[in-house]
């Protein structure tokens, strides 16, 4: 198994899992042509996706999705809320396929759990990925974390975290009050600290990869995302990887 990225943060959010034969696309805030470009960094084209995976409905993960996943013609899935968020917006993918909180469903040689979590959509889910031998977590857009998340995401061999503020720089920042209030609220962002406080409660031994995703141009810095979950594992700040909106990530094997 092996993930990858093609950008991360607030203007577009695209992640790739591939196992065996199956790539499965997490995410498409990316237009055609720039997922098109992204793609092809990782050596891949639309065609190669098998099915595209919608967290929620903001438009830095689901603008791209239908138009992507009409040239991929690959099929598409998301949670009830998701899909109806989209119609109203209408750029709703032909024929989603819905999956449910907890229910486990496979596609190809990819098992995906689907799990849910706070954040100021209408039902917004992520996930875990296994190939049967290893596990996947993929976490971004949480307010705060659940003591399901947690379950969900515990013992996994590698995990991308939502890292999207530094707190100080966010009260210090030039965002007005009530964005600063949305992002740091029960519904909002998960910051440095929370994820590391996270990662500390849910490494174990097996874990292989940690890449910090997310995160604010404006209120985060890489070498502060990784001091801080570095600073959960006790491991030197460059194990930790961190996905960029302009280059994503490189594929990563588990
Ligand atoms: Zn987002
Ligand atoms: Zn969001």
């Amino acid at each position: 198994m092996r993930f990858g990225c093609l950008g991360s943060g607030s203007k577009g959010n695209a992640w790739l899992v591939q196992a065996g034969d199956t790539r499965v696309m997490i995410d498409c805030g990316f237009g055609p042509r720039q997922a098109g470009n992204r793609l092809a960094r990782l050596g891949l084209e639309a065609s190669d996706i098998d099915a595209i995976l919608v967290t929620h409905e903001h438009g830095d993960h689901g603008r791209g999705v239908a138009q992507v996943a009409a040239r991929a013609r690959c099929s598409v899935w998301m949670s009830r809320g998701t899909r109806d968020m989209l119609e109203a917006q209408g750029c709703v993918p032909q024929s989603p396929r819905i999956h449910e909180d907890g229910v486990k469903f496979s596609i190809g040689d990819l098992e995906i759990t689907p799990y849910a979590v706070p954040h100021d959509a209408r039902e917004p889910t992520h996930f875990v990925f296994s190939d049967g031998a290893r596990r996947f977590g993929l976490l971004t857009d949480a307010g705060h974390v659940t003591p399901s998340m947690e379950k969900a995401l515990s013992g996994c061999d590698a995990l991308v975290l939502e890292c999207n503020h530094d707190i100080a720089r966010l009260d210090a920042g030039s965002y007005p009050y009530a964005l600063k209030q949305r992002i740091r609220g029960r519904l909002g962002h998960l910051d440095n600290a929370a994820a590391a406080a996270l990662l500390r409660k849910i490494a174990g031994g097996s874990l292989k990869h940690v890449v910090a995703a997310h995160l604010s141009l404006q209120n985060n810095a890489p070498e502060l995302a990784r001091a801080a979950l570095a600073g959960a594992l006790g491991c030197a700040h460059d194990w930790i990887g961190v996905a960029d909106q302009e280059t994503g990530l490189d594929w990563r094997e588990l």
